[in-house]
C-alpha cells in the first residue's frame, strides 16, 4: 500500500476525532468524513507501519445511520465532525467512547456508564465563537472557520452551532474594515490589525458580547463601528484585546473597554455570572444547567459540608453549590477568572465562597500542608489534560468523602479515575456523559467517586 492508492473499504467503527475506521487484512485505516457502516472508496494519504489516513473519494453504499447534514461547509470546516451522523447515533457513539476509554485506560472492568443526557435541538448551541479574518486567495477580506488542522480559513457566517446574530455581527464588521481600508491580520508576516473576533451570548439575557482581538493597541475610527455594532438588539458589551505575539494563542492579556460593559451577565438554573472576554464559560449553555445539576446531585450535599472546587472557572459550579453546602472554596490560574468568580459571588448575595488564585497543584498542596485544610467533598473540572499528578496525590491525602470529577476528555478522565481508585481508595459510583457538544466527536462527563479506605 502507497501514498495516492485507490481502496475499496466498509467502515466498521469511529476514531476518537470522529474519524471512520475500516480494516483491509486487518490493517486499519483512518478515514474523515467516513461513518460507521459506509462502504467506501477512499484515497490514502498518509501511510504508516501499522496504520494509514485516507480521504473519502466516494461514497459506494452509504451507512443507514446517516442525516442529512445543515451545514453545507461541513467536511471543509474544522468545528464538526460528525454532522453527518444521526443524532440517535452520535450519542450510541459518545456512550461506547467513555466506555472503552474507562476500560481500556482506566483499567475498569464494567464501567457505570449512565447514558448520554442529549439535547433536544442539537442546533444553535454554542454561546462563544472565536472568528478568524483574513484574505482568500482573490484578496477579497473574509472571516469564517479554519479548515481542519489548518489556518485556512473556509468563509463563512452561518455557522450551524451558533447563534444568527453572529451573521449580523461579522457582515458589520467586514463592512466596516472595507469601508474604511482596515486590514486583517497576516499571521505570515504579522502585519494588519484584526485577528479575531470573539462573539458571546448570554442565552439567559439575550445579552451579547463583541470582543476585537487586535494586533495593535487601538483600532481606527472605533465609535463609529461601534454605533453600528449598538444597533444589533442584545449589544451590551465592545471590548479589544491586544494580542500582538506572533502565536496561535487566540487571546491576549490586555483588554481595553468601548462600550458598554466588559462584561455580560447570563444565567444558569438561578445563579447569574458575569462573564469577562478572558474567562472560561462553558460553550453550551442549556447543557451546561443539566451538567452542574448532576454535579450537585453526585456532590451529595446536606448543608453541613466544606468543598473545594479545583479549576473553578468564574465560580460557576462553585456557586451553583454553595447554597447547599457549608463552605465552598475555589481554586483558578486565571486572574480575571477569579475576580468575575469572586463578583459573582457578590452579584448573588453568596457569602460562603472563598476563591484562590493560582495553579491547583500548587495551591492545593500548600493549603493542605500549611494550614491543614480538610474537604469533604472535592470537585474537579479540569481541561482536556486532566488533573496535575500533584493534584491527584494531595486529593488522595486529604479523603474527601466524595469526589466529582467534570471532565471534557474521557481518555485523561480514565487515566486519573485510575489513579484515585488504586488500591481501593476510592470506588467509582458512575458515570454520567453529557452532550455538551452535538455534531462534534468531543463529550463532557461527570464521575463520582466515593471514598472506601
Ligand atoms: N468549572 C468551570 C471551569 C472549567 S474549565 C466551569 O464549568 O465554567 C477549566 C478551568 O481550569 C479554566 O477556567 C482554566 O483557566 C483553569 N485552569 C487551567 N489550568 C489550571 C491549573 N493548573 N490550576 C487551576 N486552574 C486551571
Amino acid at each position: 500500500m502507497k501514498k495516492n492508492d485507490l481502496l475499496q473499504i466498509k467502515i466498521e467503527s469511529m476514531g476518537s476525532a470522529g474519524e471512520g475506521i475500516g480494516k483491509i487484512d486487518g490493517y486499519p485505516l483512518f478515514v474523515k468524513d467516513a461513518l460507521p457502516g459506509d462502504l467506501a472508496e477512499v484515497r490514502l494519504t498518509k501511510v504508516k507501519k501499522n496504520y494509514a489516513y485516507a480521504r473519502l473519494e466516494r461514497l459506494l453504499e452509504a451507512s443507514p445511520d446517516r442525516a442529512k447534514p445543515r451545514c453545507p461547509l461541513h467536511r471543509r470546516c474544522g468545528g464538526c465532525q460528525i454532522q453527518a451522523l444521526s443524532y440517535e447515533k452520535q450519542l450510541e457513539y459518545k456512550e461506547t467512547k467513555v466506555r472503552e476509554d474507562l476500560i481500556r485506560i482506566g483499567g475498569f472492568a464494567d464501567p457505570p456508564v449512565l447514558p448520554v443526557l442529549g439535547m433536544e435541538e442539537p442546533y444553535h448551541y454554542r454561546n462563544k465563537a472565536q472568528f478568524p479574518f483574513g484574505r482568500d486567495r482573490e484578496g477579497r477580506l473574509v472571516t469564517g472557520f479554519y479548515a481542519g488542522r489548518t489556518h485556512s480559513i473556509v468563509p463563512g457566517t452561518d455557522c450551524a452551532l451558533g447563534v444568527p446574530e453572529n451573521q449580523r455581527i461579522l457582515e458589520t464588521i467586514l463592512d466596516f474594515m472595507n469601508e474604511k481600508g482596515i486590514e486583517p491580520y497576516d499571521e505570515k508576516t504579522g502585519k494588519g490589525l484584526l485577528r479575531h473576533a470573539l462573539l458571546r451570548k448570554a442565552f439567559a439575557t439575550g445579552e451579547l458580547m463583541v470582543c476585537l482581538v487586535i494586533n495593535g493597541k487601538s483600532f481606527p475610527d472605533i465609535s463609529e463601528l461601534s454605533d453600528r455594532l449598538f444597533e444589533i438588539p442584545g449589544m451590551t458589551s465592545l471590548t479589544l484585546n491586544v494580542n500582538r505575539r506572533n502565536t496561535n494563542v487566540i487571546l491576549g492579556e490586555e483588554i481595553i473597554p468601548v462600550r458598554g460593559q466588559t462584561f455580560i451577565t447570563d444565567r444558569i438554573g438561578d445563579i447569574s455570572y458575569q462573564i469577562s472576554p478572558l474567562s472560561f464559560y462553558q460553550v453550551n449553555p442549556v447543557q451546561t444547567e443539566k451538567l452542574y445539576r448532576t454535579a450537585l446531585a453526585y456532590a451529595g450535599l446536606t448543608g453541613e459540608e466544606t468543598v473545594w472546587e479545583l479549576y473553578c472557572g468564574i465560580g460557576t459550579i462553585s456557586l451553583f453549590l454553595a447554597r447547599n453546602a457549608r463552605r465552598v472554596c475555589g481554586v483558578e490560574i486565571v486572574p480575571q477568572a477569579v475576580e468575575d468568580a469572586r463578583r459573582n459571588a457578590a452579584l448573588n448575595g453568596i457569602t460562603n465562597v472563598e476563591f484562590y488564585l493560582g495553579k491547583a497543584e500548587e495551591v492545593l498542596p500548600q493549603k493542605y500542608e500549611k494550614d491543614g485544610i480538610q474537604a469533604d467533598v472535592m470537585v474537579v473540572d479540569p481541561p482536556r489534560k486532566g488533573c496535575d499528578a500533584a493534584c491527584l496525590d494531595t486529593m488522595l491525602r486529604m479523603k474527601p468523602q466524595r469526589i466529582v470529577y467534570v471532565s471534557c476528555d474521557p481518555a485523561t478522565l480514565a487515566r486519573d479515575l485510575k489513579i484515585l481508585c488504586a488500591d481501593g481508595a476510592y470506588e467509582l459510583q458512575k458515570v454520567q456523559p453529557v452532550d455538551m457538544f452535538p455534531q462534534t466527536a468531543g463529550v463532557e462527563n461527570v464521575a463520582l467517586l466515593t471514598y472506601c479506605g
